[in-house]
């Protein structure tokens, strides 16, 4: 097999897949090294699985908020854990190298390492790229530097997501979006969760409301929430166990048996349980990566510009989680179709919301939180927006209309629309309350496209519909 390519990817998740598949499709030989499972963390340990964890329950409780539907009392979690299992492919990749290579890549095998001008050392395999290297070698667990946590066996999202048995307890460490999703999905399947979150609600980059209604949801569910605390040591009931997270395949660490995992808060409280989820947010997966040689500390993000392009070397670009920027796998993809068709063009200064360049990242990142409630938003908060210096107008609403009254039983939601009052287009878009997820692209498209509100008001949704809850924020605003 030839070492010379014309672009060289460093990672195979969802971000590298598809900046290789873009240089590819243009005409360039391109090479992606994968380290461990092509299709990356997205695939086996991060969306696919949680989301597959959760989404039973939801149409458990979907069904539930229905009268007349015959339900179950609870969820079948050796199916569940089935289901999910499938949607990883056991965590086989087998499957997306095939893809890979049918879309005319070549996949290299091993950790790649920057190795000087256009040159990536694969253990010890020197490739050479004509044109670029690209780096999407994604994120990793931020693990605190807690007193007690180097002793313990703990979870991070990769355990959490392919336990094969639900654990009969469970703390999580952390309220952010892997720590409310992990949280409700292993109590709807019946463990004993306790969630502990150092602000006074979960999700506190989101709007607040959005926060306070996960909160209720999980506590419907039965997950214990502590809030306003930090975790200040950790310990194992009968000194058991070995330590650090599970590794890398399916299954997962724990004490087993009847050991326990105690947590000491910042107010003295302690929290045990069977397992200990550390879910305190991520960092870019720069180490051992060679970045120094370029300016960069392992560990931090790999800056760059709108097309890619990282800061100072004009062959290297990066996308997707190793950025630091939006760690969304459709924002990552997104970053990596412009990287893809900068390469292939050539283009180094693009006009904005042109293929070349991710615009949409500054302004338009559209996110969707998986838990019941679900939380969809995209674009800026309100607290965002004030300190961009906008003048702004907020429209806060219940989601109370016939379309979601016809959804279920009961539906509680809100809707948070912020416009930009110079301009008058939308600037951010929040909705929290059952089954929003599938609103939050209309509300994309308004941003991106700057549709103005008195268009807008045009746009008529249907009847019965959740949509309809456009129709109320726009007379709310006054139209
Ligand atoms: C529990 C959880 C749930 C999530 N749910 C969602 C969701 O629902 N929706 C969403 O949009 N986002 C979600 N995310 C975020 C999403 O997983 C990431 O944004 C996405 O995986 C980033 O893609 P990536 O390709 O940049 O990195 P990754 O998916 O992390 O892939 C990077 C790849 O690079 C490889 N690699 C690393 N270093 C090297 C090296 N030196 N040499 C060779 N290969 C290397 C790794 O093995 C890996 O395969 C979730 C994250 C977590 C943790």
């Amino acid at each position: 097999m030839s070492d010379d390519f014309d672009v060289i990817v460093i990672g195979g998740g969802p971000v590298g897949e598809n900046a290789a598949a873009r240089t590819a499709a243009g005409g360039l030989r391109t090479a992606l090294v994968e380290a461990e499972r092509v299709g990356g963390e997205c695939s086996y340990w991060a969306c696919m699985p949680s989301k597959a964890l959760l989404r039973p329950g939801h149409a458990l409780a979907a069904a539930r908020r229905v009268p007349g539907v015959p339900v179950g009392e609870r969820l079948d979690p050796a199916e569940v854990l089935k289901r999910r299992n499938s949607f990883t492919s056991d965590w086989d990749d087998s499957g997306q190298v095939e893809w890979a290579e049918g879309a005319g890549l070549t996949v290299v095998r091993g950790r790649g390492r920057l190795a000087g001008e256009r040159r990536v050392d694969v253990d010890g395999r020197v490739l050479t790229a004509t044109k670029a290297v690209v780096v999407c070698t994604g994120s990793v667990p931020r693990i605190p530097s807690l007193p007690g946590l180097a002793d313990v066996p703990y979870w991070t999202s990769r355990e959490a997501t392919s336990a094969q048995e639900v654990p009969r307890s469970l703390v999580v460490l952390g309220g952010g979006v892997v720590g409310v999703e992990m949280a409700q999905a292993w109590a709807r399947l019946g463990s004993d969760v306790t969630l502990v979150v150092s602000g006074e609600r979960p999700l506190p980059k989101f709007e607040a409301f959005a926060g306070e209604l996960v909160a209720d949801g999980l506590k419907e569910d039965g997950v214990r929430l502590v809030t306003g605390v930090k975790a200040v040591g950790v310990s194992t009931s009968d000194g058991s166990g070995g330590s650090g997270p599970g590794g890398s395949g399916p299954g997962g660490s724990g004490l087993g048996g009847a050991g326990e995992v105690s947590l000491t808060l910042s107010d003295d409280a302690v929290v045990t349980g069977a397992h200990l989820l550390i879910a305190t947010g991520r960092q870019p997966a720069t180490f051992d990566l060679g970045v120094e040689q370029f300016g960069f500390t392992a560990g931090e993000a790999l800056e760059v510009d709108d097309t890619g392009r990282v800061s100072g070397v004009d062959w290297l670009y990066a996308a997707g989680d190793v950025t630091g920027r939006a760690l969304l796998t459709h924002q990552g993809k997104y970053a990596a179709r412009a990287v893809g068709t900068a390469i292939v063009t050539g283009a180094t200064d693009p006009e904005p919301w042109t293929a070349p360049v991710a615009t949409a990242d500054h302004t338009a990142v559209p996110q969707v939180v998986f838990t019941d409630p679900e939380v969809a938003s995209v674009g800026w908060t309100e607290a965002q927006a004030r300190e961009a210096g906008l003048d702004i107008r907020v429209v806060d609403l219940d989601i109370a209309v016939a379309g979601s009254s016809l959804h279920a039983d009961g539906y509680r939601g809100k809707a948070r629309m912020i416009v930009d009052e110079r301009k008058r287009t939308l600037v951010g878009v929040t909705f929290a309350g059952p089954d929003v997820a599938e609103l939050i692209h209309a509300a994309t498209i308004a941003i991106v496209g700057e549709v103005t509100v008195d268009r807008l008001w045009h746009a008529v949704p249907a009847y019965p519909t959740i949509s309809e809850v456009w129709l109320r924020l726009l007379e709310a605003y006054g139209l």
